[in-house]
């Protein structure tokens, strides 16, 4: 081969080959990251299947979380003189039944996005016209709506007659009390089945406060227990006894025209109210107490 050939082959095959070895270096450069992607989107896929069946195991292992109550006692109308003693009483239930209880006079601070996620059952003893802005009220019934529990007891229907929804969710507003905190009055189980009340005797008698109530849902409220109207030697021409409970349209007294106990579902939540709760003798009343705890399990789904 001549020297001129020689060199104008050697002109055009040396860039030549330099190029291809670029590419082949700058390719070898890029592609391991790009398996390398490839690799890690394929392996989080596998490791996303198999670590899905994981956390199911681990809550199955994992032993059953107290049931978290607060129990709310502020009193922006009448002051109930047994609340300190009720809130002793709920303490020493939740220590012996694994609840975990907050005990609040400001109900402004309890109803918060934030708190009411560690909360599974609210229990008010409350009076008056709470102080919350729309949006807590619109917590409070999402809170019940979306599947948690709300107990009322006593005067926790004589509480927001200026919201309206709230008494629909209660099922009822307090409507003067006939008998007096010194009163005896004798108390029947309607519903003789339910869990959380069947505990109590069919027929007894007690002195308490007892409350009669308007706008009362007849249609949604269950009614366990009522004030006992009929074969009883209650004095029923007492001042303020109104008797109008009675479904409307039937004018007559039924047994459950004066509904003292009930229990209703809102949403996918579950309500219970007592209206028995006045007297510091019914609070320490072993029965009574045992029907706290039942309302407490069965509003935080723990109990059929
Ligand atoms: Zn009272």
């Amino acid at each position: 081969m001549p020297k001129r050939e020689f060199s104008i082959l050697k002109l055009i095959t040396v860039p030549l080959i330099t190029f291809v070895c670029l590419i082949g270096i700058v390719g070898w450069i890029v592609a391991p990251h790009c398996a390398c992607s490839d690799a890690d989107v394929v392996a989080a896929d596998v490791a996303d299947e198999a670590v899905t069946p994981t956390p199911i195991n681990v809550t199955d292992a994992a032993p059953a979380r107290n049931i978290r109550i607060t129990y709310v006692t502020e009193s922006k109308g009448f002051k109930h003189g047994v609340l300190p003693e009720s809130e002793k009483i709920m303490q020493s239930l939740g220590a012996q039944n694994n609840f975990d209880v907050t005990i609040s006079q400001e109900s402004a601070k309890v109803i918060t996005a934030e708190n009411l996620k560690n909360v599974d059952v609210l229990i008010f003893y409350t009076t008056g016209e709470l102080p919350w802005s729309d949006e807590q009220k619109k917590l409070f019934l999402d809170f019940v709506r979306n599947g948690k529990g709300f107990i009322g007891i006593h005067s926790a229907t004589d509480t927001f007659y200026k919201w309206p929804e709230y008494g629909e969710l209660i099922g009822g507003y307090f409507d003067g009390h006939p008998w007096g905190s010194n009163d005896k009055v004798v108390v029947q189980k309607v519903d003789k089945k339910f869990s959380v009340t069947k505990h109590w005797d069919d027929l007894f008698t007690w002195v308490e406060e007892t409350y009669q109530y308007k706008n009362f849902n007849f249609k949604e409220n269950k009614v366990l227990m009522s004030l006992d109207a009929q074969p009883t030697k209650m004095d029923m021409t007492k001042k303020g006894i109104k008797g109008i409970h009675a479904v409307e349209g039937n004018p007559n007294i039924k047994p459950d025209s004066f509904p003292l106990v009930w229990y209703r579902t809102y949403g996918k939540g579950r309500i219970f109210y007592s209206e028995p709760g006045h007297n510091s003798s019914v609070w320490n009343n072993p029965k009574y107490q045992t029907m706290l705890v039942n309302a407490i399990k069965w509003t935080a789904k723990k109990m059929k």
